[in-house]
């Protein structure tokens, strides 16, 4: 059997018009296929009888009992209330909407058999707007646990059951193979796992779905993360198919960058530095990936890496996700190669008119050596002349696809080799999934001297307090930052929460030099605060969360950070990471609004426990699910049908290893799971 048979339209099926069409083609349900692997978000227990004095509260059960009495019950909300037994126990239904005919239907003496969801609350059982048949005899009873399937407006229940009914009786017709190598120790094949998640039978053990544990899903999960790592490697291996320019510098300009810096590589550092210099020295792409913990040193690894490939007569293209963060880069770029005698090019969305095309002509003359800049270095307008490497700083905001679009830039000489600087530490097991594409370098060694931030935990009530000692410590030549969250990305541009905690903190520490940055302000302004923060000028910078990443202020030691339960464990880290740079003893304090879920709590408890970013994100992990961990919304890199992580990371390492056998032994199946689970159009969307 072929997966062909499944591949037919959706509109082969029964029902299928072309309004409905439409609707599932934005779902990118177009093909039976997909069709089948659109499964239910939960399901209904309907396949048994339940006793009243065994309803459980909040669960959904079918129940068969007599009328004792009905009533209308006047009042703000008029309801229709009626009371029924079955001989274990008393049930309340309470419906809200209803007909005259309804009323005169709840008899005494009337059986009844009706599912809805039960709340047991002082009054007793009680189910609103049950779901309900005249007669008993006749339960509201199924073969199947009832599916629900996760919908958009205009799609019933109802027609998900019938669709995949259909689907379903193709797919026991002409089975898809099994492309799993030990697929005969498995307990289920592909379609009797597809066909269990569809139609658990009676009796199934809704706990271990829940969880996410069954065997039928475990079958599922497998085959998908290994399709998913099947397609990275096939990225990998379409990029580095291109031609890259072999990159061999006489190392020249690094060492006169080292000669002239304080401190010596850390271990870790010249470890990694080497691990480049021989990818850049190869005529294929490099894709490497370099993870550190936050004050690593990853910015000195990617100076030296432009370093060799600008000694080797080439462009070197370096990109950050904001503007603060790439002009701080610009700033320490500077600082570092003007005395090399190389100028850097800075290109952003604000860069117009005469000003742009005068870079754009920089850029396509080969003139410009380093370009510094956010994603407007991605525009088609802009055409380096020789481009050997591409440096992007934080690439868990970057889209994939946005990666792959910069790569086109270096046609002419084939494509640029890529280093990839992330300091979110993702767990081992998570990046062989996330970045299996890319090779990874881990700087796993802080620079020496650095002390531990101590954190602690402080009620938004004892806020005086903190202000108190914010007070005393700039007072003595120390200096802070107070950082105001925002919930979301559209609230980045408003700047009123930490304009107004600037105003309040000012007058109630008369004599501290109080500075305030946010994503309004223009760069010029943003650059002035910076340089008077970085000067000693101001003591206290009121922040938004625009210094999450890259900004560098060794003489700052103390950190506020105001309702930390906002945030994410990983950007609490980043943050964190502001602080703790020199030799100074340093602090931060979450200042959380109480009172704490209990999660917050424990969430919190991780960042007061450990400065270890690795930790931190497992625990983030484990806390908070894989979505938020890599910032999926915005890459849309770990969506899933049916894997769901962390519940399924002990398959991880399994499926590499099968990824490995199955693209090397059986490419024609590695193509197909490929095709049959990420699809051409997923594989589209990701290019
Ligand atoms: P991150 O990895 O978070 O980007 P940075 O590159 O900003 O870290 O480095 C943090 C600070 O450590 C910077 O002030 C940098 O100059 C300094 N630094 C980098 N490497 C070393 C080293 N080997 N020894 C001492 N300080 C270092
Ligand atoms: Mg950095």
């Amino acid at each position: 059997m072929t997966d062909n048979t499944l591949r037919t339209s959706i509109s082969s099926l029964r029902g299928v018009g072309p309004k409905l069409r439409l609707r599932l083609e934005e779902l990118a349900i177009d093909t039976v296929e997909a069709l089948l692997f659109h499964f239910p978000l939960r399901y209904q227990d309907r396949t048994r009888v339940t006793p009243i004095g065994a309803l459980q509260d909040g669960v959904e059960a079918v129940v068969c009992a007599e009328v004792r009495a009905a009533s209308v019950v006047p009042g703000r909300r008029r309801s229709l209330i009626v009371k029924v037994d079955d001989g274990t126990g008393l049930l309340t239904l309470r419906f809200f909407h209803f007909r005259q005919t309804q009323v005169q239907q709840m008899k005494p003496g009337v059986r009844l058999s009706l599912f809805g969801q039960c709340r047991r609350g002082n009054a007793g059982a009680e189910i609103v707007h049950p779901e309900y048949r005249i007669g008993a005899d006749n339960p509201l009873l199924d073969q199947a646990l009832t599916p629900i399937y996760p919908t958009v407006e205009g799609i019933g229940q109802a027609v998900w059951r019938s669709l995949t009914d259909q689907a379903l009786s193709q797919l026991t017709r002409s089975p898809p193979e099994d492309l799993l190598e030990d697929a005969a120790d498995e307990q289920f094949s592909l379609a009797e796992a597809i066909n269990y998640l569809h139609r658990p039978p009676a009796g199934a053990t809704l706990e271990a779905i829940r969880a996410w544990r069954h065997p039928a899903q475990l079958r599922l999960a497998k085959e998908e993360l290994l399709a998913h790592q099947l397609s990275m490697r096939d990225l990998r291996a379409k990029e580095r198919a291109f031609k890259a320019p072999v990159i061999n510098s006489n190392g020249e300009f690094q060492r006169r960058l080292l000669s002239r810096l304080p401190f010596e590589p850390t271990g870790a550092q010249t470890r990694v530095l080497e691990e480049i210099a021989s990818d850049l020295n190869q005529p294929v792409p490099m894709l490497r990936l370099v993870q550190g913990d936050v004050g690593s040193g990853k910015t000195l690894v990617a100076a030296l890496a432009a370093l060799a490939a600008i000694d080797a007569g080439y462009q070197v293209a370096l990109m950050a996700p904001t503007e603060l963060l790439a002009e701080q880069h610009l700033r320490n770029f500077s600082d570092w190669f003007a005395p090399l005698g190389i100028e850097l090019t800075w290109l952003s969305g604000k860069v117009k008119g005469k000003q742009r095309s005068a870079t754009l002509d920089n850029i396509a003359s080969g003139h410009a050596r380093l370009v510094v800049g956010t994603h407007a270095l991605f525009q088609d307008a802009v055409i380096f002349q020789r481009l050997a490497l591409v440096i992007i700083d934080e690439q868990h905001r970057f889209g994939v696809h946005q990666r792959l679009a910069l790569t086109q830039k270096g046609e002419d000489q084939g494509m640029p080799h890529q280093l990839v600087l992330t300091a979110t530490p993702i767990p081992r097991t998570l990046s062989m999934l996330a970045y299996a594409d890319l090779d990874c370098s881990i700087i796993d060694e802080l620079p020496p001297g650095r002390t531990p931030v101590t954190t602690s935990l402080v009620d938004n009530q004892r806020r005086s307090n903190v202000i108190e000692r914010v007070g005393n410590a700039c007072r003595e030549g120390r200096q802070a930052y107070w950082v105001c969250t925002i919930i979301e990305e559209s609230e980045a541009l408003d700047a009123r929460p930490a304009e107004t905690t600037a105003e309040l903190l000012r007058e109630q520490l008369p004599g501290v030099s109080i500075g305030l940055i946010h994503g309004r302000l223009s760069s010029a302004e943003k650059e002035a605060v910076m340089g008077a923060f970085k000067a000693g000028d101001i003591a206290l910078l009121v922040a938004t969360t625009v210094i999450e990443v890259g900004v560098d202020v060794p003489n700052a030691s103390l950190m506020i950070i105001e309702n930390p339960e906002r945030l994410g464990l990983a950007q609490l880290h980043q943050l964190r990471g502001r602080v703790g740079r020199g030799a100074t003893a340093s602090f931060c304090v979450l200042l959380y609004q109480s009172p704490l879920s209990q999660n917050g709590k424990l969430r919190l408890n991780v960042m007061r426990e450990s400065n270890d970013g690795f930790f931190i994100a497992e625990e983030d992990l484990r806390l908070r699910g894989p979505g938020e961990l890599l910032g999926t919304r915005q890459t849309g890199l770990m969506t899933f049908r049916v894997a769901q992580l962390p519940e399924h990371e002990d398959l991880l390492e399994e499926v590499s290893q099968l990824a490995e056998r199955i693209a090397q032994l059986h490419p024609k199946n590695a193509r197909r799971l490929m095709d049959r689970w990420t699809g051409e159009r997923r594989a589209f969307a990701r290019v």
